[in-house]
């Protein structure tokens, strides 16, 4: 059976070229980058470069990135390491966990959270932003790219809005690193987070921009290593192949790779469209990054369908794999006002690099009889069928 990985937003996997400059690291290589022989001089070296192979991708300096175990270390030290008990916050509905519950937290700690709604396509409003500043806030937090739908937000405008207002902005780009140009002087914020393992890098490594004259409060505490910011012994194999990730993340923007990787999704979206009645796509009228396509399929239970293909050796997720699991419909998906039935008849399919115009075909064979036969089962669609049910999940 033919096995297609379409969950590169839960994870990627490895690239050969980033194995291959991780492996001296493990080997003749190794080292501590604060000792003072050679060993520890080469390993701090490969640790300079990997920090402006980062940079180079964002677009800052590397004096201004500090390297994170990921994308959830780099939005908590954003986050608690501006925000002070007493201040407010403002973060849009569809943040990722990794952020909505450093908010919840900091309301435990006497902070005031705005939480900014979003449109049915998933897309925050500028409008709303300028509105929430109204009242004095300390920090904005607005993700790049949504982590289940893939829809863009206008963080450049945010980037304006915040800069006048003289509040910090935040910004969590888990999402978008590898898949749209990053440039955090053209996006104006002060903090923004990237993930190794969105981006074919290893699983436990990231990094925050930290916009220089920012002041954070570190998480931990401990040596002097990241400025005193994120003290401990850097992850040298995992920072160098990370470093190496962002390199080939940069010549895949220019090569055209992420081109062919939409030109797959939309031609899947498109199929499906054309072959399975009751779906819809969520988020299509909004900007996404191209490999991400969110789908509905009313009628079908997402977890069903995620096992159904499962055993056609297809893997997708319903929400976010850190809540996969959960039985609440996905918080982005209510946000965007979809009912809970259709919330949770919503699947992802996450394309990526290794994935193949062939992956594309096969799941286009095999999806729309998965869909099908889960239909069979449903009581509800069979009296759709009848039209003796009117369909308003919305
Ligand atoms: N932010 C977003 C938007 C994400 O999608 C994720 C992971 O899914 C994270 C943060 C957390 O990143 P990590 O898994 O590297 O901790």
């Amino acid at each position: 059976m033919r096995s297609v990985y379409l969950d590169n937003n839960a994870t990627t996997r490895i690239l050969p070229e980033v194995l291959e400059a991780m492996k001296p690291y493990f080997e003749e290589r190794f080292g501590n980058a604060s000792s003072i022989y050679s060993r520890g001089r080469e390993a701090h070296a490969a640790l300079k470069k990997a920090r402006q192979s980062v940079a180079k991708l964002l677009g800052c300096e590397s004096t201004e990135i500090v390297f994170t175990s990921g994308g959830t270390e780099g939005d908590n030290l954003a986050i608690l390491g501006m925000m002070s008990p007493g201040n407010r916050i403002i973060a849009s509905a569809i943040e990722h966990s990794a952020v909505l519950n450093c908010c919840s937290y900091l309301e435990k700690l006497g902070c005031e959270v705005t939480y900014l709604p979003v449109n049915r396509d998933g897309h925050i409003d500028p409008d709303d932003v300028r509105k929430a500043l109204r009242t004095k806030a300390k920090l904005i937090s607005v993700m790049l790219a949504n982590n289940e739908t893939g829809v863009l937000q206008p963080v450049e405008e945010v980037g304006k809005l915040a800069a006048e207002a003289g509040v910090c902005f935040h910004v969590d780009a888990v999402q978008a690193a590898g898949k749209v140009p990053i440039d955090v002087r053209r996006i104006g914020c002060d903090l923004l987070t990237i993930s190794g393992h969105k981006m074919h890098a290893q699983q436990g490594t990231g990094a925050l921009f930290i916009k220089r004259g920012t002041i954070l409060k570190p998480l931990f505490h401990g040596g002097h290593q990241e400025r005193g910011l994120r003290p401990g012994t850097e992850n040298l194999p995992g920072i160098v192949g990370f470093g190496r990730a962002c390199e080939l993340a940069l010549s895949g923007l220019a090569d055209g790779s992420m081109e062919r990787i939409g030109t797959w999704r939309d031609r899947f979206e498109a199929g499906l469209l054309k072959e399975i009645d009751a779906i819809g796509i969520n988020g299509t009228d909004a900007p996404r990054v191209p490999n991400t396509s969110n789908i509905y399929f009313d009628y079908i239970g997402g977890e069903a369908l995620v096992i159904a293909l499962d055993e056609k050796g297809v893997a997708v997720s319903a929400g976010a794999a850190c809540s996969a699991g959960a039985r609440e419909p996905s918080h982005v998906m209510l946000a965007m006002g979809l009912g809970p039935e259709r919330a949770r008849a919503s699947l992802r399919f996450s394309f990526g690099k290794q994935n193949s115009a062939e992956d594309v075909d096969y799941v286009l064979e095999v999806l729309p009889d998965s869909v099908q036969r889960l239909r069979n089962t449903s009581p509800l669609y069979k009296r759709s069928e009848s039209k003796d049910v009117l369909l308003n999940h919305r």
